[in-house]
């Protein structure tokens, strides 16, 4: 898959793919097209251009969980 962009965007098999450009955004149907062809949905999932998955990886759902824990120990207080 050739990157139209300078500096080249993240291979699909470069750990860091969902840095590459939104080439086609579907925000209505919650997902955007990569430029190098990775599906990166909302919740962050993943669909690669050779069909596999990732599961959604959203580093933010750890803080978030964690943040809730907080919550609850502080309500228990
Ligand atoms: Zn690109």
């Amino acid at each position: 898959m050739s990157c139209p962009h300078s500096p080249q965007c993240p291979d699909v098999n470069s750990p860091e793919r969902e840095a590459a450009r939104v080439v086609a955004s579907h925000a209505e149907q919650g997902w955007s097209l990569l430029c190098n062809g990775v599906v990166l949905f909302d919740d962050t999932g993943e669909l690669l251009p050779d069909g596999n998955t990732v599961a959604p990886h959203r580093p933010t759902d750890r803080s978030a969980s964690t943040r809730s824990d907080a919550d609850l120990s502080a309500h228990s207080v």
